[in-house]
């Protein structure tokens, strides 16, 4: 991971007094909002395959719940830190507000290297973990999902721990669930799918056909294969795509139906070895800077900065990936008059499916994957437009615009709830 955790919790609080003080905040309501709710912080003892006890560190922190249940995922990672996770709850606090779904933000994770351990003693940490932050979490309290290195296998082990302790089956503790046991469909594509619909609605506002605009898209994983797809699907001519096996170019387009499906016969999922005629091969960083209209980073954080932010020829970013762009690019950016749509709405199409999924769970009632793509789409479609309509009202970047607006809609209910008691 290239971020400093440190970094995220002073960015996360100092973009919070940003916008604090452009919305007129009183210093009361700032400091409600820099202060996380609650934070449980557990030691989770396991027996190792080989009869050892190892005990590792895990947390739960619930940022807001002043909008609705806590949403945030679980994430296993040796760096995991205190502060980092603070961050990532703030952020999903924000995020579930720019969309304006019925959540407030969390996160959790355990300081581990799940590659270090057997799918025994994964889903032995898995089940103590889901125990011991039982007490605060539930449908209606706090829904965790996927995040780094968990996937809908640990969902379903947290959600089989939670039903085996409460004595009946409790479907939506948690979403991200594998598809036969309580999960969505379109919940794969979704993050991707909403990346594209924001691309095309900014291509909207700017005046701009589909079919003339190109893109490059840093990433092919699930993220960045399901934009690539869904721009294509659109009329966007993806030129460029990159993975970590490189870059790949063709400035006619490339052909993404045919790009997936080799990707997806590769044991790591990697383009590695794919050509086509015209195809040019590149470095990552060349991808980045390639005279396009979109640039769509959508691998990972920080790959945008000081050093490079002067050669991106792109005039309009999306950000696919959590945090793409460092503090300092983004003033680059901004001087040289980029778009940049940030990470907030452009890729909370995932947590939005995840609502769906909780949506359903608690209907028991199953949509189909059209109906979806349908919901998700209006969605996105009308936080895009809230976000553009209230950046140009303020005279604010869109990332300003985003992180006002959301943190706006979180104060309002603040006033309306009042304090307790
Ligand atoms: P992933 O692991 O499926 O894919 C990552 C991709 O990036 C892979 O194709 C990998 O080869 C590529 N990559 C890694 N390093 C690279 C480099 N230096 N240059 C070019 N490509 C590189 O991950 P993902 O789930 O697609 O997530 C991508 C980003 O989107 C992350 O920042 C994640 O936090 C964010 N995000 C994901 C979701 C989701 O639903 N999966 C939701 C919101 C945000």
């Amino acid at each position: 991971m290239t971020t400093q955790p440190a970094n995220l919790w002073t960015n996360a609080l100092q973009e919070l007094q940003r916008a604090a003080e452009t919305l007129g905040l009183s210093e009361g309501m700032y400091s409600i909002l820099a202060t996380p709710e609650r934070e449980l912080s557990v030691a989770i003892p396991i027996r190792m395959d080989d009869g050892t006890i190892r005990v590792f560190t895990g947390w739960r922190i619930q940022h807001s719940s002043v909008r609705g249940p806590c949403k945030g995922g679980i994430r296993y990672h040796p760096d995991l830190s205190l502060d980092e996770v603070r961050a990532l709850a703030m952020l999903m606090t924000w995020k579930c507000a720019v969309v304006d779904i019925p959540f407030g933000g969390a996160k959790g994770g355990i300081a581990v290297n799940p590659a270090e351990l057997s799918p025994a003693e994964l889903q032995r940490l898995t089940r103590r973990y889901a125990a011991m932050v039982r007490p605060i979490i539930g449908e209606e309290r706090d829904v965790p999902a996927p995040d780094v290195n968990t996937n809908a296998q640990v969902m379903a082990w947290f959600v089989d721990t939670i039903s085996m302790m409460e004595g009946r089956t409790s479907l939506s503790v948690v979403t991200g669930k594998p598809l036969n046991f309580g999960g969505s469909l379109g919940r794969e594509s979704a993050t991707g799918r909403g990346v594209a619909t924001v691309t095309r609605q900014l291509l909207r506002r700017i005046g701009r056909e589909p079919e003339q605009t190109t893109a490059a898209v840093q990433g092919f994983g699930n993220v960045g294969s399901h934009t690539a797809a869904t721009l294509y699907e659109m009329g966007v001519k993806v030129a460029a795509v990159s993975d970590l096996s490189g870059g790949y170019y063709r400035p006619d387009g490339l052909d993404i139906p045919a790009m997936l499906s080799y990707s997806r016969k590769h044991p790591r999922r990697l383009l590695e070895g794919y050509a086509a005629p015209g195809l040019q091969n590149l470095t990552g960083d060349e991808v980045l800077e390639l005279n396009v209209d979109v640039l769509i980073p959508a691998a990972l954080e920080n790959q945008i900065t000081a050093q490079n932010a002067g050669a991106i020829q792109a005039p309009l970013i999306v950000e696919a990936a959590n945090g793409p762009t460092t503090p300092e690019a983004d003033e680059i950016l901004n001087r040289r008059c980029t778009l940049v749509v940030p990470d907030i709405l452009a890729n909370a199409g995932g947590v939005v499916a995840s609502y769906f999924e909780w949506v359903q769970n608690r209907e028991a009632f199953y949509w189909e994957e059209d109906r979806v793509n349908r919901e998700l789409e209006r969605i996105m479609t009308r936080a895009f437009e809230e976000v553009w309509q209230f950046s140009r009202e303020r005279k604010a970047t869109l990332r300003d615009g985003a992180a006002m607006l959301a943190i706006q809609r979180v104060v309002t209910v603040w006033e309306q709830r009042d304090i307790f008691p």
